[in-house]
């Protein structure tokens, strides 16, 4: 057992339990216009003011008609026309057919529409090449949602599946949850941003854009610190702007337990530890805890750790800060290993993996190579992270394997 598979560490799952059992969403709310509204949370669950569709309507182009009039004929007299916001004014009386175009008023006394290939038109005389069943190609009135029904719940976020719904209600605003504010900042002597040359023992910070780019994903809005000195004059600096600007703090770097890992003392100096270390691969040294009314999430410094921890861990975090009540995790799925993965038990892996569905139309997943915790190729080369239980060694090609799909964060 080697220095990172101590016993005693908290499993993943744990962690994650004692992170929601703590965070309770943020109370305030605001009025958004749909056309804002997009990747928001809904604070307010959304009924139909309207029906969906709000009148009956032709399914197709051709002729609206009564079905009992082609019981004993098969000719219709042609006495008008319903098109799509122009409908027929009059009553479509025994014996006639009004002409009708896709998305327009069933005019009154019909109840069905053939379409026009199976019609032969001579003047004003329809004749119908077949017989119709009750109301074939007829949207009905409320068809897709009834008046007064709850259509969206409070707490879903708005995507691209919301808008055009909300859109059709004509529920121009709404009320949404605030964002949450999220601070954040690397820590390291050794980094230097992007756009500088690097000197001897030097690295660029690409934590930062990682962790920038995943919590405006999950909704934040951020403030980024920049990168802070292994000094702790400077680090409680930083935690001091954060917890007077933010609900959260999202550090990277310095929770480990080396001679320059200051992260974790000064907080446990200014708030309060929930808990370091846990049982998860890589990742171990993240830190959770509060500083005043901030929550402090403190990922470790390699760069995969970062990215996984902030993953796993902060985004349900930050998905039930933000009232997002109906957040899904990732989703799990079973898939063969095609190759070998490396392992031993003790934590949590999140290895990261390629999966694909083979000509036999099988789930396949296979590693991305070098697993180091600071080899962030893997991160690009997957597409799913290879969940191996805690106490699960090695895996051999041909097992089944655990995979988690990346949700929409990632990309
Ligand atoms: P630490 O957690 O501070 O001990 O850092 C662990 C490893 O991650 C070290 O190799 C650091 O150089 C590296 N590291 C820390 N912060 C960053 C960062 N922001 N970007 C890239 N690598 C980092
Ligand atoms: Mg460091």
């Amino acid at each position: 057992m080697g220095c990172c598979d101590a016993p005693g560490l908290m499993p993943v799952e744990t962690a994650l339990d004692k992170i929601l059992a703590d965070v309770k969403p943020l109370s305030s709310v605001m009025t958004v216009a749909l056309s804002d509204a997009m990747g928001r949370v809904l604070a307010e669950d959304i009924l139909s003011p309207i029906n969906v569709p709000p009148f009956a309507n032709s399914a197709m182009d051709g002729y609206a008609l009564r079905a009992d009039d082609l019981k004993d004929s098969d000719t219709l007299v042609l006495s008008g026309k319903s098109f799509a916001g122009a409908p027929f004014e009059g009553v479509c009386e025994a014996g006639q057919c009004i002409r009708i175009m896709t998305g327009a008023q069933m005019p009154e006394g019909t109840d069905v529409v053939i379409m026009q290939e199976e019609t032969e038109v001579e003047g004003d005389n329809v004749r119908f090449l077949i017989k119709p069943k009750a109301h074939d190609n007829v949207r009905p009135i409320g068809d897709d949602i009834h008046q007064g029904d709850t259509v969206i719940a409070k707490g879903t976020r708005i995507t691209a599946r919301e808008m055009p719904l909300l859109a059709s209600l004509g529920i121009a605003e709404f009320t949404v949850f605030a964002r949450p504010v999220a601070a954040f900042f690397s820590t390291g002597d050794e980094l230097r941003p992007v756009g500088e040359p690097l000197a001897a023992g030097q690295i660029y910070d690409s934590n930062r854009y990682g962790i920038r780019a995943l919590l405006e994903k999950f909704g934040c809005d951020v403030l980024d610190l920049g990168i802070i000195p292994d000094n702790p004059e400077k680090l409680r600096a930083a935690f001091k702007k954060a917890t007077t600007e933010a609900d959260v703090l999202v550090t990277s770097g310095g929770v480990s337990v080396g001679e320059a890992d200051y992260t974790k003392d000064i907080l446990e100096e200014q708030g309060e530890i929930g808990f370091w270390k846990i049982a998860m691969k890589p990742g171990k040294p993240f830190a959770f805890g509060t500083i005043d009314n901030t929550w402090f999430c403190g990922l470790p410094g390699n760069p995969v750790s970062a990215m996984l921890t902030l993953y796993q861990l902060v985004q349900p975090m930050l998905a039930q800060l933000s009232g997002h009540s109906q957040y899904q995790p990732p989703q799990r799925i079973t898939a063969k290993a095609t190759t070998l993965f490396k392992k031993r038990p003790g934590r949590t892996d999140f290895q990261r993996g390629i999966y694909q569905i083979n000509p036999q139309g099988q789930l396949e997943v296979a590693t991305t190579g070098n697993q180091g915790s600071g080899a962030f190729s893997s991160m690009h080369q997957a597409n799913c992270f290879v969940v191996l239980e805690q106490e699960r060694g090695r895996v051999s090609p041909g097992e089944d394997v655990t995979i988690e799909l990346f949700n929409h964060s990632m990309y």
